[in-house]
């Protein structure tokens, strides 16, 4: 569509409007103006990226099914052999044997895709077991799956904005770009409070009358520092304020708690808090999103949220699985135990080597470059030279200047590994002049 630039009367404000038809080809041929360069946008776009050394390069990498997190990698027509160190599948459940079993019998038994959306012939037998079991998880009502996490949160938070009359989402100044979306989408009013402060939260919330709808959300672990959330001062502040909760337990589910909950399950918080949202991909290994709540609540969203009307569900292959490796999860603590062992004994042997972690009482070892284009050739050397793959982790994922390498040690990294991993690190460090920790 060509548009044409027009000045309004005071010759402030610029008003593009669309010209149609007839009039559009004229004035194409006679203005003698140039259509603008898309092909020359797109590079200009990706020139800024690279000239900021955050340019992204997706490693290629072959997952192996049962040597997990060893896996082959592709570069410039080679092929060569790498330990992942930065992935989500933080308890390798996504080559779990009962998992892939059941993941196969349901492809058998159901075929490939679910062939509709929820409503329109696309819901199987294996999407309501699911959310029968997530549910039961998190000791709520009902749960409601969705392709993904991202999907859960964006069709979430925007129907509860939107709907909801003159609400107010507040939401935490760390929130995942899942969470912004769906807040932005809502056209709801928005206040930001500061990251993981109660008495911030405290000071908005007595702003608004205690009869105006508000929504709290946060997350209980922040991915990319590896802290948690005061969830139960939290839920104080909105008790006393008469505000929902909207907790996202992606970094957490399948990973805390006695059954794999997360942490309002760890914490006995799970009935304190109004909506839970959680992935299938990331401690379940597997992939799709989901929320669980009050029978209202879910029925409301199923009937409203257009990222759940007007989209084809999941794979019952996929949904299977993921309903294997949850009730796997419920009965193997030990699993966590291990998990959490190996993250305190990389954390303590970061330290000993005079590497610095950054502050993680979680899973989580990040550690901070503080410096793109330092980052992404520390993580080049790592695989180029050591075997060891670690994405650098840049804006908008993180604040600039604080770019990092971020570690995600799970119960089957060796010693060997970590041995490996140390020793490599240490070289890097001195090869690129990176400062030892004080
Ligand atoms: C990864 C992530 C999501 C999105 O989940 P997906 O299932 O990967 O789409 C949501 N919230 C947070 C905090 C995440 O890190």
């Amino acid at each position: 569509m060509n548009f044409e630039l027009k000045r309004s009367k005071n010759d402030e404000t610029t008003v593009y409007s669309a010209p149609s038809g007839a009039e559009a080809i004229n004035q194409k041929q006679n203005s003698g103006q140039q259509s603008m360069d898309y092909e020359k946008f797109f590079t200009d776009k990706i020139g800024d990226l690279k000239e900021e050394g955050r340019y992204r390069v997706f490693a290629d990498i072959e997952r192996k099914a049962g040597s997990f997190p060893e896996a082959v990698t592709h570069r410039d027509g080679k092929v060569s052999d790498v330990t992942v160190w930065c992935s989500n599948d933080y308890l390798g459940m996504g080559q779990n044997p009962l998992v892939l079993e059941a993941m196969h019998a349901a492809i058998d038994s159901c075929g490939a895709g679910a062939g509709g959306t929820r409503n329109i012939s696309g819901t199987n037998h294996y999407h309501v077991l699911l959310e029968q079991e997530l549910a039961d998880l998190h000791g709520k009502e009902k749960a409601l799956i969705f392709g993904s996490g991202w999907t859960a949160n964006l069709t979430a938070l925007s129907t509860l904005g939107a709907l909801m009359p003159d609400c107010v989402i507040l939401s935490d100044a760390y929130n995942h770009n899942s969470m912004i979306e769906g807040i932005v989408h809502s056209k709801a009013e928005k206040k930001i409070f500061k990251h993981n402060d109660a008495q911030d939260l405290e000071r908005l919330l007595a702003e608004y009358p205690l009869e105006r709808p508000k929504l709290v959300a946060f997350e209980s672990v922040y991915s990319m520092d590896g802290d948690i959330a005061p969830i139960e001062e939290f839920c104080d502040v909105c008790d006393k304020y008469g505000a929902m909760t909207f907790i996202d337990e992606v970094h957490a589910v399948g990973l805390y708690g006695e059954r794999g909950a997360g942490i309002c399950e760890r914490e006995g918080l799970m009935d304190r808090i109004t909506v839970i949202q959680g992935t299938l991909a990331k401690g379940f290994g597997v992939v799709g999103g989901y929320v669980a709540g009050s029978e209202a609540f879910v029925d409301f969203l199923r009937s409203y949220g257009n990222g759940f009307i007007f989209s084809t569900s999941m794979p019952p292959g996929v949904a299977a699985a993921a309903l294997a490796s949850i009730r796997y999860l419920k009965e193997h603590n030990e699993l966590r135990e291990r998990h959490q062992e190996r993250a305190a004994t990389l954390k303590r042997r970061f330290t000993e080597a005079g590497i610095a972690v950054m502050p993680s009482v979680t899973h989580i070892v990040p550690v901070q470059i503080g410096d793109a284009v330092l980052c992404k050739q520390a993580s080049d050397i790592l695989m180029d030279k050591y075997g060891i793959y670690v994405q650098p982790i840049n804006f908008p994922t993180v604040e600039r200047g604080t770019e990092r390498l971020r570690f995600t040690p799970t119960p089957l990294h060796s010693d060997a590994d970590m041995d490996h991993l140390v020793s490599s690190l240490k070289e890097v460090w001195s090869m690129l002049g990176l400062k030892p920790a004080a």
